[in-house]
């Protein structure tokens, strides 16, 4: 009876891993269809200077319309994009979109024209033509180099890769601005900091949550701002929900932020209206 118990088990597992395999695949196969069917997305959440409540740009974040399982956030396809070497697309396709929005919002004679922060993923720049890419896009559709920030992670910088760096010196070179999404979460050293051709950091949601709470947090978001300005970078917080959190960043010297106390990601209609008011 212990035998058949012990096999049982094993049975009921394998049909799991089974599913879980299958599941990838099929959704795999789905993401393929969601690129060429019109079913990606993206919205656009509003980057505010904290002192005045102006909006200064925003942050594009992909959606996937899934057919039978709703509207999809990243997390539970971005990876899987990664892997199946599908982030190279999709990315370019953002990135197309995040721009024409961009070009979108400098109509009606504003004064401030907001910018476009995209996140890259470290695939997209393996391939060599990806910041000839860039360029061409922004030329493409008459948008300054200045209105887009690229948002990469800490872990894409590593890698010792030379043809990186240099891609992103050129972006750089051209007036585009390199942001450092989540930081502070990741494991590398802070010695890149010094290499890396960089112009803003972007705090991760972890401290801000965490920065009403906390004297030590408190101290560490200090820390990140006074390194930032040391080292002449910009500073925008994310995940920003309570005024106490917005009001001890003013305090800290962070100047930008984002988050649901401002608003959620919006749909590009959305965030006509919303420039009308902020
Ligand atoms: P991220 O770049 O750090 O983006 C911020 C995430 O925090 C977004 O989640 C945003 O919706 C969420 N968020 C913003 N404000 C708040 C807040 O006040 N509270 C809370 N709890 N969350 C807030 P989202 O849209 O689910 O994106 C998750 C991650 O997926 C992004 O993190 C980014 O790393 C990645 N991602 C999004 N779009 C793209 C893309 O087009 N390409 C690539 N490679 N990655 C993307
Ligand atoms: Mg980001
Ligand atoms: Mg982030
Ligand atoms: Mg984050």
């Amino acid at each position: 009876v212990a035998k058949g118990e012990g096999k049982g088990q094993w049975r009921r597992y394998q049909p799991d891993l089974h599913t879980a395999i299958t599941e990838r695949l099929t959704l795999r196969t789905e993401l393929d269809a969601a690129l060429a069917g019109d079913q990606l997305d993206v919205e656009y959440q509003p980057i505010v200077a904290l002192s005045s409540g102006h909006t200064v740009g925003f942050e594009a974040l992909v959606r996937w319309n899934h057919p039978t399982r709703g509207r999809l956030g990243p997390q539970a396809f971005i990876d899987l994009a990664e892997e199946s070497g599908l982030i190279e697309p999709i990315g370019e396709w953002v990135l197309r979109h995040a721009i024409e929005a961009a070009q979108s919002w400098q109509g009606n004679g504003r004064a401030n024209r907001p910018y476009v922060s995209v996140n890259v993923s470290a695939w997209q720049f393996r391939n060599s033509t990806f910041a000839d890419k860039v360029l061409a896009e922004l030329t493409d559709h008459g948008v300054a180099p200045g209105l887009l920030m690229l948002e990469i992670t800490e872990s894409l910088l590593v890698r010792d890769d030379d043809r990186l760096w240099r891609d992103l010196a050129r972006l750089r070179q051209a007036g585009v601005r390199i942001a450092i999404d989540d930081f502070g979460t990741g494991y590398s050293s802070l010695s890149y900091l010094r290499a890396v051709p960089l112009d803003v950091l972007k705090i991760d949601r972890q401290f801000t949550s965490t920065i009403a709470a906390s004297a030590k947090q408190r101290a560490l978001v200090d820390g990140i701002v006074r390194l930032a300005h040391t080292l002449g970078l910009e500073v925008i917080a994310e995940g920003i929900e309570t005024s106490a959190e917005s009001t001890l960043l003013t305090v800290l010297g962070c100047p930008y932020g984002q988050g649901y106390l401002f608003a959620k990601p919006l749909p590009l209609p959305a965030t006509y209206a919303w420039l009308a008011r902020h």
